[in-house]
């Protein structure tokens, strides 16, 4: 971190301010010169807040050269990281495709579509039991039920289950019956719930928030990450822009991005990315072209009849088609499916 100081300032007030900076554990080196003086912190700055140091009167500005994020960083931890879910490895050579309806909406329906996504060749089933509608009066999934019935598809095929977690009152329950806990987009800066869940030691899919940033992503997994909990899979699911006609906007530039700034494995979900079931194809094929780790898609066997997400929902049939292509590009990027 450098702090610039003001021009014409007395020499007593920057050592009131380096001994201030001191006693957070850095060492400061104060470059003074004719024109610009300059302090430069050296150390562990993560529990320095810039503002505070900027609310100094001798104070210009401050820039951050490091990250503020640690544990999630790749200069500290240059190897990837390959997240294990029951033998099953997230991150590596081989890519995790997580496919399934939006929600839970019965044993028929999560049972047939987990048969139907398994015999494509997916390795895992995605299933919301818990649903962060955006109206109180739409569909708010089958909760503990939902949570059941993703059991007995698991028992059937084998799968293991990724479903979302909303609160922290339920996360015993989660670590319990499922395999990868999912924090929505929408409680990406929940930090009780990120900090309950640095506790257990459950992979956690975390998607990037509606309008985060990627520091502010990261910034997330950091807290789940201090907590002890460093399996982590990120989940790059669009943003909000100025654009409309795309329910979101999928930022495929953050996962290079991701990639050369920190060690996590990243996926894409192109389905809440876009909105529209005839982009899941061309935005999955894209995602695995630029080093995606997985896809997670929504597959439902009636989207017309979806009591959520049918319209960016795609069939198992078209689910089948995308994979066997999919391969082929995984292959030209060294990767596997
Ligand atoms: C979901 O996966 O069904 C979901 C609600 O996603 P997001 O949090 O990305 O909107
Ligand atoms: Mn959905």
């Amino acid at each position: 971190m450098i702090v610039i100081l003001k021009k014409n300032i007395k020499q007593e007030d920057v050592e009131k301010l380096t001994a201030q900076i001191q006693t957070k554990g850095v060492i400061v080196n104060p470059v003074i010169g004719t024109e610009i003086s300059v302090l430069g912190l050296v150390g562990d700055t993560s529990k320095i807040d810039p503002s505070n140091i900027e609310a100094s009167e001798i104070v210009e500005r401050v820039m951050k050269v490091q990250e503020p994020f640690k544990k999630a960083n790749r200069m500290f931890h240059p190897e990837d990281t390959i997240v294990d879910v029951n033998g099953i490895k997230i991150g590596g050579k081989k890519i995790a495709m997580i496919a399934g309806p939006c929600s839970v909406e019965s044993e028929e329906q999560i049972i047939g579509i987990a048969n139907e996504v398994k015999e494509c060749g997916a390795n895992f089933l995605r299933g919301g039991a818990f649903k962060p509608r955006t109206s109180p009066y739409a569909f708010q999934g089958l909760k503990y039920e939902g949570l059941e019935l993703l059991k007995k598809a698991r028992e059937k095929t084998g799968l293991p289950i990724v479903t979302e977690i909303m609160s922290p009152y339920d996360i015993e329950v989660f670590n319990d019956n499922v395999d990868v806990i999912q924090v929505g987009a929408r409680n990406m800066q929940n930090f009780d719930l990120l900090k309950e869940l640095g506790k257990i030691d459950k992979p956690i899919l975390l998607k990037r928030g509606l309008s985060a940033t990627i520091e502010e992503w990261l910034m997330s997994a950091e807290y789940i990450m201090s907590g002890g909990n460093e399996n982590i899979i990120l989940c790059e699911r669009g943003i909000r822009t100025f654009e409309t006609y795309t329910r979101n906007t999928l930022d495929l530039s953050a996962i290079p991005a991701v990639k050369k700034l920190s060690h996590l494995p990243v996926v894409v979900d192109p389905s809440h990315a876009t909105g529209k079931y005839w982009m899941v194809e061309p935005l999955a094929k894209a995602a695995i072209a630029i080093g995606a780790d997985g896809l997670i898609i929504e597959v439902h066997n009636d989207p017309a009849n979806a009591l959520c997400d049918g319209p960016q929902s795609i069939k198992p049939s078209k689910y089948k088609k995308i994979f066997e292509e999919l391969k082929v590009i995984a292959n030209a990027v060294g990767r596997e499916i």
